[in-house]
């Protein structure tokens, strides 16, 4: 049996003071009470270490939304994998699709990136999707075998307890559309099915693959009931702390 990954992803909301509110607010409504899911919030860079301390007497984790491939140097605006780390980050979100569409990040940069991040002793949470036009030609699978294998090829041995994939289809994210459980476990089931022939049927089956499209309390129970769904990312609510609450408590019924 998998473990649940409940993953906040706050994108660019919440500085430190609002994150530090927020983030208090969750650990109350927990206050007393467990959850048996892994529960990770990833807020923009400057609110890192504002979480990281929240959470430090919690079981809340504290992840990051993005990286850059290099140690230090000359990388104006950028951040290495070194002090995420120091900040208390324990995963990394690559490839989002919105990192792919406006700051033109493509599927080499993306394994570059996974890579770093696992060889540097952190967890990625590599996200792949479709867009719109591709669900309706029919060509969602090749989409996201080829981000999936490009990252796969690149990474070569088998890290798959490092590798977390999000399975996000880019017209969910967002738009208040979310894919059918039917969708999203198909395509979970397809994603299992890359990682199997890379890799071995046992990494197929033991890595965990999470549903990303406008995951909510009120679609959560679906959606996580699926066989192949291991978990969510979620962006929207996420950052309401009675909404991030309740799916967790939501994966801890299934
Ligand atoms: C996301 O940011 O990865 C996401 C899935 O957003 P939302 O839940 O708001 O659709």
């Amino acid at each position: 049996m998998r473990t649940f990954l409940i993953a906040g992803n706050w994108k660019m909301n919440a500085g430190p003071a609002e994150a530090k509110q927020l983030a208090t607010d969750i650990v109350n409504n927990w206050k007393g009470k467990t959850f048996s899911s892994e529960a990770l919030l990833c807020p923009p860079f400057v609110s890192i270490t504002t979480l990281a301390e929240c959470f430090s007497e919690t079981a809340f984790k504290t992840g990051a939304q993005n990286v850059h491939t290099e140690d230090n140097g000359a990388f104006t605006g950028e951040i290495s994998t070194s002090m995420l780390k120091d900040a208390g980050c324990e995963y990394v979100i690559i490839g989002h699709s919105e990192r792919r569409e406006y700051f033109h990040e493509d599927d080499e940069l993306v394994a570059r990136k996974t890579k770093k991040v696992i060889d540097d002793g952190l967890k990625a949470i590599l996200c792949v999707g479709e867009k719109l036009e591709q669900r309706k030609s029919g060509d969602h699978e090749n989409v996201v075998k080829t981000q999936v294998n490009a990252v796969l090829d690149h990474l070569g041995k088998d890290v798959s307890d490092k590798l977390v994939i999000a399975y996000e289809p880019v017209w969910a994210i967002g738009t208040g559309e979310t894919a059918t459980p039917g969708q999203a476990q198909q395509m979970h089931q397809y994603i299992r099915g890359l990682i199997a022939e890379k890799w071995g049927a046992k990494s197929g089956d033991s890595v965990r693959i999470l549903y990303g499209g406008s995951m909510k309390p009120g679609n959560a129970k679906e959606l996580l009931s699926q066989k192949d769904v291991d978990g969510g990312l979620i962006g929207g609510a996420s950052l309401e702390a009675g909404s991030y609450s309740e799916i967790l408590e939501i994966a801890d019924s299934i």
